[in-house]
């Protein structure tokens, strides 16, 4: 008789697909951008982080492809063997200067920046402050490093005051998502780096949708709230807003040169490829140089959101051009997802565990590379089918 061990995986997936909270993976057939090809039709694309449209730009694909001729495809190693070649302290300096701190260390992803850097700075018998609605990557550094981990109810202060009053073991760092990625509300930072400094405890914000969107010229959270030297870690990617791949810790000189001793997904995986590099850093020229694209990204946003409002959906409490349409149940969500699908917009539900039950929604992601024709466009649809749907008036 065979045995199948594999038998609980197989009822998991099951009740995935029963409680319609089994996600099917899109494969897009053409670069990213406003308009992507899927199954091979057009569709609007309104669930990309490509926030300024630079993971297809003209400038970054010939900075890549320079960088393969000069450097080659691969690193050939760990970034403390034989891996950081003079690309990678290119673009840690062009961080560093771009985040206005003393130092900055690139990493693989903004998932691996987390898991490098908490496990770093605590440990067993430290303990850790952080949002309920936290990235994953946060959660899974937090684990990692041992430390004692309380959770603070989502952006409430109060709360956060009394868990730092608590009678908390060894170093205490308090950690923050800067935008949270599902409701594009932002972290209340001011007054956690008051709280923070006010009870002795270190503080680490991930900008992973802040860095494009917010501050001067995409600057991030910290630039937007002018905190410059208060947080004592900025996290962030470079797979968003800056259109490529990486993750990147940023602070003082001190903290980063403790980073290279002691990150193990530094000390231990390979360092990213020099197209990558090459082409984030022409990516960190282009918001330098001007504000252009990160305007456009507001701008869209704004009009989107208002937009929507007066069709009649519930768009959250974004402060960002994030834009989630709140429907409540997954299946609604899952529903609405489908029908916008097939009248040609690309907007992909988000349902538990990503969100809590009952607060599924279609996340909208607003780019610069969206022009006014496609926001309209998508308004015209989202207007269609929510009708249809009984949604709206
Ligand atoms: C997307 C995201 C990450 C992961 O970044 P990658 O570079 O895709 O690994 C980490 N933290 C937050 C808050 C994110 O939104």
């Amino acid at each position: 008789m065979t045995e199948n061990r594999l038998a609980y995986v197989e009822q998991i997936l099951a009740d995935l697909k029963e409680q319609n909270l089994y996600n099917t993976i899109r494969t897009i057939e053409s670069p990213q951008g406003a308009w992507v090809t899927i199954e091979g039709r057009r569709v609007l694309n309104m669930c990309s982080n490509n926030y300024l449209g630079l993971a297809n730009h003209p400038a970054l694909r010939e900075a890549a492809k320079k960088a393969i001729d000069e450097y080659g495809v691969g690193p050939g190693a760990v970034r403390s063997i034989a891996g950081t070649m003079t690309v990678h302290d290119m673009l840690d300096k062009a961080v560093a200067e771009f985040k206005r701190v003393e130092a900055a260390l690139t990493l693989q992803s903004g998932f691996m920046a987390n898991v490098a850097v908490i496990p770093a700075l605590v440990g067993k018998g430290d303990t850790i402050l952080s949002d309920e609605l936290n990235h994953a990557s946060i959660i899974d550094g937090a684990r990692l490093s041992r430390a004692t981990i309380k959770v603070f109810r989502h952006a409430d202060m109060d709360h956060l005051e009394s868990l730092l009053k608590e009678d908390n073991e060894g170093n205490v760092l308090v950690i923050t998502d800067g935008v949270f990625s599902m409701d594009g509300d932002i972290a209340k930072l001011p007054t956690i780096v008051e709280l923070a400094k006010r009870y002795g405890a270190l503080t680490m914000v991930d900008d992973a949708h802040g860095e494009g969107v917010l501050g001067e010229n995409g600057r991030g959270i910290v630039d937007h709230f002018h905190l410059h030297g208060q947080v004592d870690v900025e996290v962030g990617t470079f797979s968003k807003a800056i259109g490529t791949v990486g993750g990147f810790a940023a602070g003082s000189a001190k903290l980063i040169e403790f980073l290279k001793q002691r990150a193990r997904p530094f000390l231990f995986s390979s360092a990213l490829t020099p197209p990558d590099v090459m082409a984030t850093l022409e990516a960190i020229k282009i918001l330098t140089n001007s504000s252009e694209l990160v305007d456009r990204l507001w701008e869209n946003g704004r009009y989107f959101k208002a937009e929507m409002k007066k069709l009649g959906f519930d768009v959250g409490a974004s402060e960002t051009p994030i834009t989630p349409v709140m429907l409540g149940e997954a299946e609604v969500a899952a529903e609405m997802s489908k029908r916008l699908f097939e009248a040609g917009v690309f907007a992909s539900k988000i349902s538990f565990p990503t969100v809590p039950r009952g607060k599924a929604r279609i996340r909208v992601m607003i780019s610069a590379a969206h022009e006014k024709a496609d926001l309209d466009f998508a308004l015209e649809q989202f207007s269609k089918v929510g009708r249809d749907m009984g949604l709206i008036e």
